[in-house]
């Protein structure tokens, strides 16, 4: 389809498909399925289709932020997303009624006369002569996004087009909602409920890659294991309920003082752990008194209701001075934090008594 497609027939029966037609239904599903399911992947083939073989002149993705329920501009022509990148549309009235609310498609073919086109989109995205809304819509029927197509000359979508597209869309509509099912459940797949931070088999995975890179590099890395202090008697003293919150919060608050090429799991129960890439020894041991003075001095004021105070024991281990592998430094580190809760807890230890070296490094 392109500008000079003719109107299709005015009234009765759906216009039938053409040959032309089928084609572009079966580039577009070619181009969404089989796809692995990245968004960054994704949304490139919709680029490629909605320019390249539908060839519209500019468009408009907006997707559902489930947890506001705002439609949010995800992609788009740099146009689009240079002046509208960071909109949000509450669904109300005119067109986004339409489209999201009852699910169907919107047709402008001449926005000049048609004063359905709002005016803020006029103002945001102006030269658009002819315009094109389509729902994208789940299994459930509920429609979750919007797809928005311009072109500059008016009378360039035609009621043939409304049909068609709206069959790409349902096309596209699957693509995206699988993607983003599939995204959704690696983010729950690698990330502890509770804490919020990753959980131990992404850490292990992840710090075995990251040993690799810093022994090419010879770069330090320094590893630590935390263990809250008589986190048992907490609970009995507060309940299990007040214990879940401090763990919630402490995951919050560590995640903030890190950086992000650091990396934070919960190891255990009321464990946690943690790799901090290019980092010495002293500077892993300020950052963790640090994050112990912070944490223990924040955990009671942030949050709604105040949480008891709590504070943590930590042992630090360093690549490659404690350990070349990630067992061996982790055992160095439990070896220390265990020697911080014999020593009184609420500490950082780095070092390893003589009388408690058993072999070399
Ligand atoms: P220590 O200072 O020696 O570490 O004392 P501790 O009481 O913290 O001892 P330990 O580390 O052995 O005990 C862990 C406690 O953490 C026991 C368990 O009730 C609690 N715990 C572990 N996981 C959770 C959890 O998910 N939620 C809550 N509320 N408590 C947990
Ligand atoms: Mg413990
Ligand atoms: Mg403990």
């Amino acid at each position: 389809m392109n500008a000079a497609t003719p109107p299709a027939m005015s009234t009765g029966s759906p216009p039938a498909l053409r040959l032309q037609d089928l084609h572009l239904l079966y580039t577009a599903c070619r181009l969404c399925d089989g796809l692995p399911p990245r968004h960054e992947i994704l949304f490139d083939n919709i680029n490629r289709l909605l320019k390249n073989v539908i060839k519209v002149e500019e468009y408009c993705l907006l997707l559902e932020n489930p947890e506001t329920g705002l439609f949010e501009v995800w992609s788009g022509d740099d146009r689009v997303m240079a002046a509208a990148g960071d909109h949000a549309f509450r669904t109300g009235d005119g067109i986004a009624a339409a489209v999201v609310e009852r699910g169907e498609a919107v047709l402008i073919i001449d926005s000049g006369g048609d004063r359905r086109l709002p005016t803020a989109y006029r103002e945001i995205l102006p030269g658009i002569g002819s315009f094109l809304s389509l729902p994208l819509t789940a299994g459930t029927g509920k429609v979750f996004g919007v797809l928005n197509l311009h072109r500059s000359r008016p009378c360039s979508f035609t009621e043939h087009d409304r049909m068609l597209f709206l069959e790409i869309a349902n096309n596209l509509a699957t693509a995206i909602q699988r993607t983003r099912l599939y995204e959704q459940a690696r983010r729950e797949a690698i990330r502890d409920e509770l804490t919020g931070v990753y959980n131990r088999r992404y850490f292990v995975e992840h710090i075995s890659h990251e040993l690799f890179r810093v022994q090419r590099c010879l770069s330090p890395l320094a590893l630590a294991l935390l263990d809250l202090d008589h986190f048992k008697k907490i609970n009995d003293s507060h309940g299990h309920q007040t214990g879940d919150r401090i763990l919630a919060e402490l995951g919050r608050l560590l995640r903030c003082g890190l950086r992000r090429s650091d990396l934070i799991a919960r190891y255990g129960g009321e464990e946690f752990i943690i790799m901090l890439p290019d980092t010495t020894m002293s500077a892993a041991r300020r950052l963790l008194t640090k994050l112990l003075r912070e944490t223990t001095r924040n955990l009671g004021t942030t949050g709604a209701s105040p949480l008891p105070p709590v504070t943590f024991t930590a042992g630090l281990a360093i690549f490659p001075e404690d350990g070349q592998t990630f067992d061996k430094l982790l055992a160095t580190a439990d070896q220390r934090l265990y020697l911080g809760k014999h020593l009184g807890r609420n500490r950082v230890i780095t070092t390893t008594p003589p009388s408690q070296q058993s072999c070399p490094p």
